[in-house]
């Protein structure tokens, strides 16, 4: 198995059409990724580090994701 983590990507949210750079977190309660957005008022769910679509589309592509 590997845990190697990318270390910075940038997707897009599918439902939002935000653009989501991905970093490698590691702070106490919260996930080990997390991510910011160049443009934020796209999100249909704000504040975007909670939005429920970035976070299923952040699971789908990143299987280490345990948010
Ligand atoms: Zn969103």
């Amino acid at each position: 198995m590997r845990s190697v983590i990318t270390k910075m990507a940038t997707i897009e949210c599918s439902t939002c059409s935000t653009l989501l750079e991905i970093y490698p977190q590691d702070a106490p309660g919260e996930p080990n990724l997390g991510w910011t957005a160049l443009d934020e008022d796209l999100c249909k769910a704000p504040p975007i580090k909670r939005c429920p679509h970035a976070r299923a589309e952040v699971k789908r592509r990143f299987a280490e994701y345990d948010g």
